[in-house]
């Protein structure tokens, strides 16, 4: 009985847009960089919106992750106006 019921729900969590805020992926993207998950270097980079820097998921600096946001792209993030970071080298 449960297991019906969780698989229903399952279907509808897929059927979300893409292009709506999504807080897991966001969870997991701050969980990666806390962590310094480097397989996810190349999946993101993130932002640290009080020095207008951006990072690979694996960089040795520890921002507060209260202070971050992601891209999907260091094309994306240039763009918003954040630089790459001279210790990771984000864009290559
Ligand atoms: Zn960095």
């Amino acid at each position: 009985m449960i297991a019906t019921r969780r698989a229903r729900e399952a279907t509808a969590v897929q059927g979300s847009s893409a292009d709506e805020a999504e807080p897991d992926r966001d969870a997991a993207r701050r969980a990666a960089v806390a962590t310094r998950d480097r397989s996810a270097d190349g999946a993101f980079v993130y932002a640290v919106r009080s020095t207008r820097v951006f990072c690979r998921p694996s960089c040795p600096s520890r921002p507060r992750v209260d202070r971050i946001g992601f891209f999907a792209t260091p094309a994306e993030a240039a763009a918003a106006g954040f630089r790459a970071c001279r210790r990771c080298r984000p864009a290559g």
